[in-house]
């Protein structure tokens, strides 16, 4: 088994880099794909969140031959079978626009009373060409209008179990520490801090 201390984390969003940089063990260090120097749209045509992850993980896999990992996240709504899920940026449609999403959202659920949902991560994550899957959801419902302008995406509808605000409404410290990304992340860093 041989020693990780850095791994690419196949994502081009610098925030994103810098929120799980912060969750990983002390000597692991997170390389994210600008700093590879791959600037090119990763192909994501799965139908689950997990083939999507794994699609990622596996393109920069045989790309660079070195550890990473990649997540794909959904919004799963109980009463319409799990939709938007793995479509969840695409909604309403390619412009992959927050506030066309919640809107078309919203107008599907109208006069529904069953309005539980859950958001899903699934993190892919070679190691040694070999292949490992983690979870992590958080469930809640969604409100009947927006609030908040914290967070992005779906965050201003969903409130998590437990809560009485939405995820738009928390400071992002506390949205982390109860989030599907969160649980996610924490599986993948039990992995990681038990193989170190
Ligand atoms: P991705 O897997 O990060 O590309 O996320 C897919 C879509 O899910 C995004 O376009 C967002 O609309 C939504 N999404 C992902 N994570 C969150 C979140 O933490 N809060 C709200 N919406 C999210």
């Amino acid at each position: 088994m041989s020693k990780i201390d850095t791994i690419i984390f196949a994502t081009n969003n610098a925030h994103k880099l810098v929120e799980v940089q912060a969750l990983m063990p002390q000597g692991i260090e997170l390389v994210g794909l600008a700093q590879m120097g791959i600037h090119e749209d990763i192909p994501e045509d799965g139908d689950t969140l997990e083939a999507n992850a794994l699609q990622k993980a596996r393109y920069i896999y045989a790309k660079t031959q070195r550890n990473c990992f990649a997540d794909d996240t959904g919004l799963e709504v109980e009463v319409l079978n799990n939709a938007p899920g793995v479509y969840s940026a695409r909604y309403a449609g390619p412009q992959k626009s927050s506030a066309d999403n919640m809107a078309k959202l919203l107008h599907e659920l109208r006069g529904q009373l069953n309005r539980s949902a859950r958001f899903r991560t699934v993190i892919a994550l070679i190691i040694d060409g070999r292949e490992h899957l983690f979870e992590g959801i958080v469930r809640g419902h969604i409100i009947e209008q927006q609030h908040g302008t914290e967070g992005f995406g779906y965050d201003p509808i969903f409130v998590p179990e437990g809560y009485t605000e939405t995820f738009a409404q928390m400071p992002l410290a506390i949205k982390n520490g109860i989030s599907h990304r969160g649980r996610a992340v924490q599986q993948l860093v039990d992995f990681l801090s038990v193989r170190k």
